[in-house]
């Protein structure tokens, strides 16, 4: 049963912030946002380009966990009750369409991100959230009696709510989560997840632009490898292959301080198959030079130096390529070594991995197990999805049952 005379207050004016005070309001709780800098909604904002991915068209929960690299499983209770076909009607019903890309990704259809932020804003005000800027909370000091002390910077006077949900967000440094351990929440090393890789001896730096649809890009000697677009950037590679890698290896990338080699397969095909087809067309187009036309609908530039790699000189024809020189082509069309040194972040998306641990709340209801009526939900809790909309469907789901549970009597 909702209590109307319940007071929370909700800890951030992100995405996971108002998606909980709205919930909590609507069910008749009074809600102050406490946001520390002076304007809320700020990474929506600048979240996908301007265009806010706000969620992925992922119908099951079953496959939509299989996007957290921390999460992962343990979401499915919570994504069970909440999940995209929910966030969508609920956009729906605020009178947001959104729509499909290719790749799964759902944008609203204005392709603007100021229609969440308009939307939000608007759902919050009509429920009579209240929004206190410039307000950061340094302390949260639970009562005997129930409830929690909330302490401001710059205010001597503690301020009382029933309910408390943080929505603080992800942050890389270690000591933003200081004061949360102050309440003996178990806190995940926060590192940085969504980066592109540098290479600063990439021999196709050159090639900047290029891409090709279906790379597989693995580290050697370990099982770590993601497949999807490669982009050749002039610091290194980016695109999905990539930026996956870097979010289900974050941990392990942080631990080489950034340094591995990898291996390019331009073809994400098994070799095998390569040189199956690479036999085909040398026998197909004998009497033209290897070099003159991109090949496995490579970009011609890329090929032709892939051929030079391999030491195929300009006007060689396939009928005099021989066995050593195929298979060297071969060898750098699916093993192409680099060296990554250092990393970039991705500019339309970053995430933190790490945050406060699954362990300590409730995943149904995402309320914490030492304090009653403390609520944690979005990027705080260590819970990061790889791009496309799943780290904004985590907040939504976090944040919505949070709310909920929060306005709940008790
Ligand atoms: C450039 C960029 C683009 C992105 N694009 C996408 C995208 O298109 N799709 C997607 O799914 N994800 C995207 N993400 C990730 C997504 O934005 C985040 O996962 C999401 O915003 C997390 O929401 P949140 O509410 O948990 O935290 P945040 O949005 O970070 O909000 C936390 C808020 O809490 C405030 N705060 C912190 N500490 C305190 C305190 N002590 N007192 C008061 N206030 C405090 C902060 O100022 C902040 O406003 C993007 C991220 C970036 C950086």
């Amino acid at each position: 049963m909702p209590d109307k005379n319940v007071k929370i207050a909700v800890i951030g004016g992100g995405a996971a912030g108002y998606f909980s005070a709205i919930e909590a309001a609507t069910r008749g709780a009074q809600v102050t946002i406490f946001e520390k800098s002076a304007k809320v909604l700020s990474k929506v904002k600048i979240s996908g380009g301007g265009r806010c991915n706000v969620t992925h068209a992922c119908e099951y929960p079953s496959q939509l966990v299989k996007n957290y690299p921390r999460g992962g499983t343990k979401l499915k209770a919570a994504f069970s009750q909440f999940s995209v076909s929910e966030t969508i009607a609920w956009f729906k019903n605020k009178g947001v369409a959104l729509k499909t890309e290719a790749d799964g990704r759902m944008f609203p259809t204005t392709d603007s991100s100021q229609t969440i932020i308009d939307t939000l804003a608007k759902a919050a005000q009509e429920g009579g959230v209240q929004v206190k800027l410039r307000t950061e909370v340094q302390r949260i000091t639970p009562e005997a009696k129930g409830g929690f002390q909330l302490q401001i910077k710059g205010d001597q006077t503690a301020h009382f709510f029933h309910k408390v949900i943080i929505c603080t967000g992800g942050n890389s440094k270690e000591k933003a989560y200081h004061w949360l351990q102050d309440l003996d929440l178990k806190v995940q090393r926060p590192i940085p997840s969504l980066f592109t890789f540098n290479v600063p001896d990439s021999d196709v730096k050159d090639l900047q632009g290029l891409s090709v649809p279906q790379a597989t890009v693995q580290v050697p000697g370990t099982a770590w490898r993601q497949s999807g677009p490669l982009l050749i950037t002039h610091w290194g590679f980016s695109a999905p292959a990539v930026i996956k890698l870097s979010a289900w290896q974050a941990i392990d990338f942080f631990e080489r301080s950034y340094q591995f080699p990898i291996l390019i397969n331009w073809l994400g095909k098994d070799e095998e198959t390569v040189r199956a087809q690479l036999i085909d067309i040398q026998q197909g187009e004998a009497k033209k030079q290897v070099s003159s036309k991109g090949q496995f609908g490579l970009p011609q530039r890329l090929w032709q130096r892939l051929c030079e790699k391999a030491g195929i000189p300009l006007a060689l024809r396939y009928a005099d390529l021989s066995k050593k020189q195929r298979n060297r082509l071969i060898e750098n069309l699916v093993r192409c070594p680099y060296s990554v040194n250092g990393k970039t972040t991705f500019k339309e998306e970053f995430v933190t991995c790490g945050g406060v641990d699954l362990s300590e709340v409730n995943l149904k209801t995402f309320e914490s197990k030492k304090w009653p009526g403390l609520f944690l939900a979005g990027e705080v809790l260590n819970v990061d999805g790889v791009t496309g909309g799943f780290n904004f469907q985590h907040a939504w789901t976090s944040g919505f049952l949070a709310g909920q549970a929060a306005a709940e009597a008790g």
